[in-house]
């Protein structure tokens, strides 16, 4: 493979070893996969859920492949799980031709938090020590509703404490993992971040006088724009009342927050939360909307999200041979995202 390589825009040849990974060492008998254009580290969606549908019903293994090859077709290389109603099965978490998936357990939240069915509910008191058995459990992270907000009614609904979730994010810790947490309240969001947390999942009523202890801790910020776009006819169409004032007063502030948050230094993230799978074109495009360069936008989607998660970031002599290729610079035509070229996820052409 041969190309431009961002993020440093560097001329590069790599041949894949016959372990999946990148080597500047020339294979004999290779065949040129890729032969110019520009090479992007293989993209992450660092927020999506795989093989489900209707809320409480359990994980469709079918849907599950389905969602991870449309997640591969555009180029994903990673998808982070915050949250599942069972692991994903082993046929689609162990094919190398899909998205390596790092998985966070069942979703931990209150009882009368979440869907009945999907969650595990669990009391204050019972949280750290179920946070820490779902990443053993699981790829090293779990996934904490901080609040659920649907309805008049929940939007004052019992929270975790800070030192709740503080306690938990020691906890886990303790163990390796990390700990991701889905806060649209501001004050679910103001818990979250005093604890510490690893991630805020959409952060709806984020308070910008909160970006800097973030960026200080390195809590990530993940919008999920794609699925607030997608559900703002939904929001429009409900009877007037207070949580359809402040969705979408919320839907408005938020890309605003989203370029102080980068600006701030926090990582943000791109997620792209419910199926179907492949829309992380669309979550850049909605980042670089928000006001991100296309340059940090794309970084939210890939070498970015891969540092936060512990990967490879670049392409690089020994990392995992994942990279998307496109015939232009996707910074300067965002456009040619929604095409790569070539896929490549561990060494396998999979586009
Ligand atoms: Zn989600």
């Amino acid at each position: 493979m041969r190309g431009i390589a961002l993020p440093e825009a560097e001329p590069v040849e790599f041949w894949v070893d016959g372990d999946g990974r990148l080597t500047r060492s020339r294979v004999p008998g290779a065949a040129t996969v890729v032969d110019g254009g520009w090479l992007v580290p293989g993209l992450v969606d660092a927020h999506a859920h795989l093989g489900i549908s209707e809320p409480g019903r359990p994980l469709d293994p079918g849907l599950a492949r389905r969602h991870a090859r449309e997640h591969a077709a555009a180029g994903v290389a990673v998808v982070r799980i915050p949250g599942a109603p069972s692991p994903l099965p082993v046929p689609v978490a162990a094919d190398p031709g899909l998205p390596r998936a790092i998985e966070s357990g069942r979703w931990l939240a209150l009882p009368g938090h979440s869907f009945q069915g999907w969650a595990r509910h669990v009391t204050a008191a019972e949280l750290p020590d179920a946070a820490v058995a779902e990443c053993l459990a699981s790829g090293g992270w779990c996934k904490i509703y901080g609040d659920w907000t649907v309805s008049d009614e929940t939007m004052d609904g019992p929270l975790f404490s800070a030192k709740t979730l503080a306690e938990t994010v020691r906890r886990v810790r303790a163990v390796g993992g990390r700990v991701a947490v889905h806060a649209q309240r501001e004050e679910a969001c103001r818990k979250a971040v005093a604890a510490g947390v690893d991630s805020i999942e959409h952060g709806l009523w984020l308070e910008p006088d909160l970006l800097d202890t973030m960026a200080r801790n390195g809590t990530a910020l993940v919008p999920t724009l794609t699925v607030w776009a997608d559900r703002l006819d939904q929001v429009r169409a409900m009877p007037p009342g207070r949580l359809r004032n402040w969705l979408l007063a919320g839907f408005n502030r938020l890309p605003k927050l989203v370029a102080a948050a980068h600006e701030a230094g926090v990582p943000v993230l791109a997620g792209t939360d419910l199926p179907p799978g492949g829309r992380i074109a669309r979550e850049i495009q909605h980042l670089i909307d928000a006001g991100l360069s296309p340059h940090a936008a794309l970084g939210a989607a890939s070498w970015a999200a891969r540092r936060f998660l512990g990967l490879e970031p670049t392409l690089a002599e020994g990392a995992p041979a994942d990279l998307v290729a496109y015939p232009e610079d996707p910074r300067r035509n965002p456009a040619v995202l929604t095409r790569p070229a070539r896929v490549i996820i561990r060494g396998q052409v999979v586009r």
